[in-house]
């Protein structure tokens, strides 16, 4: 059965460190095959700020049939860590919604916002190995160094940390937001899809936030505590999260956890070319047209998938697909017999 229930925290939820999956309590009608335990295990993460749309369905889509065509577990993570961003009741909806679109995910779902123990866990390491410095900078202070320096800011780029606090925080000021110093670190990575990133973070995006001056957690700190805690091994997402995945990859070297596989797909985008979201006002899936929605999402992530007349269908015949498609026999030889 699946298990919708926001579950109280587990008892034996620990500290960030590798960690065996949690013994799943659902099998899914579409997997092939029982995951051997430990191997591979993908998740699906989306935040509540709405109710799906499609461009959330194609990449719950891609990180499902790439779990199921690995006979892997599939995981469910509710991101409720920003309530100022999220909308009453679009958990909810987006739980129903997956399960009416036949989404079934393995074990409990996850709520980021029950979890708060683990990030200030790995949060305290880190401070307690001097990797994390408060700053009393606010968001115009640093944009204002960074002109001052000559630099020229970015439209619509994030605003890189000219390092103001590293040493100390000025007299008098109080401390807003927790940084981590990313010294000289270079993260070279490639995912499954030919995406290579090559990031001198002290250039590109300076000592980023750990913890917010709100208070809340940032989200690349609860994302890599989450995956190394609920033994992730693949990050399959959209390709607006290819700049996160560096900074990620360097977290994960500092608390100690494995470094993830990931596959990065192309976005689905609107008219004017822009990433189809809440904000862009995207509409809400219909659960009516399921079948078709899910063809839909199936042939924009490049399978050759007919007209599904049914859900259990569409299935039967994308997880195949995608094997085919996006599983390179040589590179895997066990996942695409
Ligand atoms: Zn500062």
């Amino acid at each position: 059965m699946r298990t919708d229930s926001p579950p109280k925290p587990a008892p034996g939820d620990g500290p960030p460190a590798p960690a065996a999956p949690a013994t799943p309590t659902a099998r899914a009608a579409p997997a092939t095959a029982d995951a051997p335990a430990g191997r591979y295990v993908g998740r699906f993460a989306p935040s509540p700020t709405g109710p799906l749309h499609f461009g959330s369905l194609v990449a719950a889509l891609a990180s499902c049939l790439d779990a199921r065509a690995h006979g892997g577990h599939w995981l469910l993570r509710i991101e409720d860590l920003d309530p100022p961003r999220e909308q009453p009741g679009a958990a909810r909806s987006i739980v129903d919604t997956l399960a009416a679109f036949g989404f079934e995910h393995d074990g409990p779902i996850a709520y980021q916002s029950r979890r708060h123990a683990l990030y200030q866990q790995a949060f305290d390491r880190l401070v307690a190995a001097g990797h994390v410095y408060p700053c009393a900078c606010t968001r115009r202070e640093i944009a204002d160094s960074i002109v001052r320096q000559g630099q020229v800011l970015q439209r619509h780029g994030e605003l890189v940390y000219p390092g103001t606090c590293r040493d100390g925080i000025a007299g008098g000021r109080a401390p807003r937001a927790w940084r981590v110093r990313v010294g000289d670190a270079v993260i070279d990575w490639q995912d499954r899809n030919g995406h290579h990133g090559h990031e001198a973070l002290a250039t590109e995006v300076g000592d980023f936030v750990l913890k917010r001056a709100d208070g809340l957690w940032a989200y690349q700190l609860a994302v890599v505590v989450d995956d190394a805690q609920q033994g992730v091994t693949d990050v399959v997402r959209g390709a607006d999260l290819l700049g996160s995945t560096s900074r990620q990859i360097f977290l994960q070297r500092l608390l100690g956890c494995p470094t993830l596989r990931y596959l990065h797909l192309p976005l689905v985008l609107d008219a004017h070319g822009e990433k189809l979201s809440k904000q862009t006002g995207a509409q809400a899936l219909d659960a009516r047209d399921a079948a078709g929605l899910l063809t839909r999402a199936a042939r924009h992530l490049g399978l050759a998938v007919g007209d599904a007349r049914s859900v259990i269908g569409f299935w039967q015949a994308a997880v195949p697909a995608w094997r085919r498609t996006r599983i390179d026999p040589l590179l895997e030889p066990d996942a695409a017999t």
